[in-house]
């Protein structure tokens, strides 16, 4: 059994629409199955007003215990570290944070805006947003680096844009059944089940990407690394092993992986010509590489996968 309590920050409710999609267990089963209590939720819940104040005091002064608290979206601080540009139930969205996480036995941020500011936090990031133990890379956000949950752990990140649902699900039940302690986070602090393959794992072009073959958008046979900006050789992620819907991912649809499980994301900031777009060196060579892989050795492996691949092919149609 787990008391959750979700709010919202800056956000754009995608982490919300991605959990209420949820299939294996749905979030009716959640309730129903996995003895997840729902205390309060802005889009499920039915009080509002007064009434939703009174519930986040009665969790603040104990009257309401808080097992998991979860927040979606930025930490908005702005303007000038008042919070006043989000306000909720009657103060700055950011005053209720700070005093919920202290009382939660475990904090979780669900989606890049919540684990380390996303889209809003780019500059300028008028709101000055931020995550709640991130800022993009750096440790710290609004909690600061050392915060601990009254459980023992960290914030607990789940990032994307927006998070895949059985991340979600799948870290609540570890929750409700006792189990939270078992589950290892990175230095990130994502869980290692879910974030230590890389989207290029179970990718459907994979073979393209050694062989160098370039596709493009929606293109069947090629590799999107090499013009369009496919970043699924460089994120930790796993939605080619955990497919969305059970069906597909961005990039067996044949669409660029973006990175969204990264801290940085978006990355360049956004800067023009960074977007579905491979940068490169010389105008031939991609600037970032698979992760963990030597720039040069990167070249070198690939040019030859481009020849054996063609000759394979060569050779095939000349027999
Ligand atoms: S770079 Fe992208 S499209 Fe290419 S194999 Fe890796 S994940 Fe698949
Ligand atoms: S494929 Fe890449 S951009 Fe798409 S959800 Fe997975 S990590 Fe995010």
């Amino acid at each position: 059994m787990a008391n959750v309590l979700w709010l919202q920050g800056g956000a754009c409710s995608g982490n919300t629409m991605s959990f209420l999609n949820a299939q294996e267990p749905t979030v009716v089963e959640l309730v129903t199955d996995f003895g997840i209590n729902i205390i309060w939720h802005p889009s499920m819940a039915l009080e509002i007003g007064q009434q939703v104040t009174d519930i986040l005091n009665d969790c603040i002064s104990g009257k309401i215990h808080v097992d998991i608290f979860v927040f979606e979206g930025t930490v908005i601080q702005g303007p000038k570290g008042k919070g006043t540009m989000n306000y909720f139930c009657e103060r700055p969205m950011q005053q209720w944070v700070k005093e919920l996480a202290a009382i939660a036995q475990y904090v979780i941020a669900i989606g890049d805006c919540a684990t380390w500011g996303g889209i809003p936090a780019v500059p300028p990031n008028p709101t000055d947003s931020t995550g709640l133990q991130f800022h993009k890379k750096e440790k710290g956000g609004y909690l600061g680096a050392e915060f601990i949950s009254k459980g023992g752990m960290p914030v607990i990140n789940i990032p994307g844009c927006p998070a895949h649902p059985d991340w979600i699900t799948q870290i609540l039940v570890a929750v409700s059944t006792g189990r939270i302690k078992d589950v290892l986070i990175d230095s990130f602090h994502r869980p290692t089940t879910f974030f230590s393959d890389f989207v290029q794992t179970g990718c459907t072009n994979a073979r393209a990407f050694s062989e160098k073959v370039s596709g493009g958008f929606g293109k069947r046979g090629g590799c999107l690394f090499y013009e369009v900006g496919c970043r699924g050789a460089m994120t930790n992620a796993s939605c080619n092993r955990i497919l969305w819907n059970r069906h597909s991912s961005k990039t067996r649809a044949n669409h660029p992986c973006l990175g969204c499980t990264e801290p940085g994301f978006p990355h360049h900031d956004l800067a023009k010509g960074s977007i579905f777009k491979t940068i490169k060196y010389l105008g031939f060579l991609p600037k970032e590489v698979a992760t963990g892989e030597n720039r040069l050795s990167h070249y070198f492996k690939s040019g030859v996968g481009k020849i054996i691949g063609s000759s394979k092919k060569i050779f095939k149609t000349t027999i």
